[in-house]
């Protein structure tokens, strides 16, 4: 792509020659595409929630239900505020990223504070799943961004259990080798086939199978994962064995 930004009408050699000066903007204009692109699919990702939430909550207001029938619409409703808070949050982190305007504060983070929070925002209303948490005491801190670490473990962890609809263990756990902290998210879901394990952490990136395809998500999650790890100088990675589970590694550097 090339855009004019200015014309002019010269001699040359006896000649009348027209002359235009272009820049190349095919980045910019991949910037826009992107920009678009995100948008359309977050757009179309918060329509389904919006849909539920109000058909229940006016089936609500309108009709006499009993508690139990009431507290399963509750339930739904909020599964689906809390799906649409996710999006919200993942797709404003990922803007947020990558305008390099925006300061983030640093400071020594306590995994363990991260791993117990995570546990207890979604254990509530996680009915199926047992969490379990590994961490040794003495487990050094690691030098970032509180919030944005929380949120890419939150993402793993709302990820081990929307693909694992049966239930099963979440394990997660740290531990500390050579200057580095590992940790794991790991669950006993419907897993990914090898053939995903990079992909899934690109931008709109969804394994595209009819079970799958039920859970909502815009494929966004895992790739605010790999940014807020690789601007924390760390790497996140996955093993998994489809139909028995995955596990996700983050490693990142210890404090010095
Ligand atoms: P979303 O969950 O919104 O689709 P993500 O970026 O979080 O987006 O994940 C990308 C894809 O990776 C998902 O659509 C899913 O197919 C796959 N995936 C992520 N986490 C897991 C997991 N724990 N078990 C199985 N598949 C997973």
């Amino acid at each position: 792509w090339y855009q004019c930004i200015d014309k002019a009408i010269r001699w040359t050699d006896g000649r009348l020659v027209r002359m235009e000066i272009a820049i190349d903007i095919t980045e910019r204009k991949e910037m826009e595409r992107m920009k678009d692109e995100m948008i359309s699919a977050v757009s179309h990702e918060m329509h389904t929630p919006l849909t539920a939430m109000l058909g229940f909550t006016e089936f609500l207001l309108e009709n006499e239900v009993d508690r139990d029938q009431q507290k399963n619409f509750l339930r739904t409703i909020y599964k689906e505020t809390e799906r649409l808070n996710e999006l919200i949050n993942n797709f404003l982190q990922l803007q947020r990223l990558k305008a390099s305007t925006v300061k983030f504060r640093i400071s020594p983070v306590k995994v363990r504070l991260l791993l117990d929070d995570a546990v207890s925002l979604y254990a509530a209303s996680a009915k199926n799943h047992r969490f379990s948490v590994e961490c040794p005491p003495d487990l050094p801190p690691v030098r970032g961004n509180e919030e944005q670490l929380y949120q890419a473990i939150c993402n793993l962890v709302s990820n081990a259990i929307k693909y694992s609809p049966e239930g099963g263990t979440i394990a997660i756990g740290a531990a500390a080798d050579d200057g580095m902290i590992t940790i794991r998210v790991q669950d006993e879901g419907i897993g990914i086939p090898p053939e995903f394990h990079d992909k899934i952490f690109d931008r709109f990136f969804r394994v595209d199978n009819s079970d799958r395809r039920k859970v909502g998500g815009a494929g966004l999650g895992l790739t605010l994962v790999r940014e807020i790890v690789a601007a924390h100088g760390g790497r996140v990675r996955v093993e998994s064995i489809p139909g028995k589970g995955s596990t996700f590694f983050v490693t990142l550097p210890v404090m010095r």
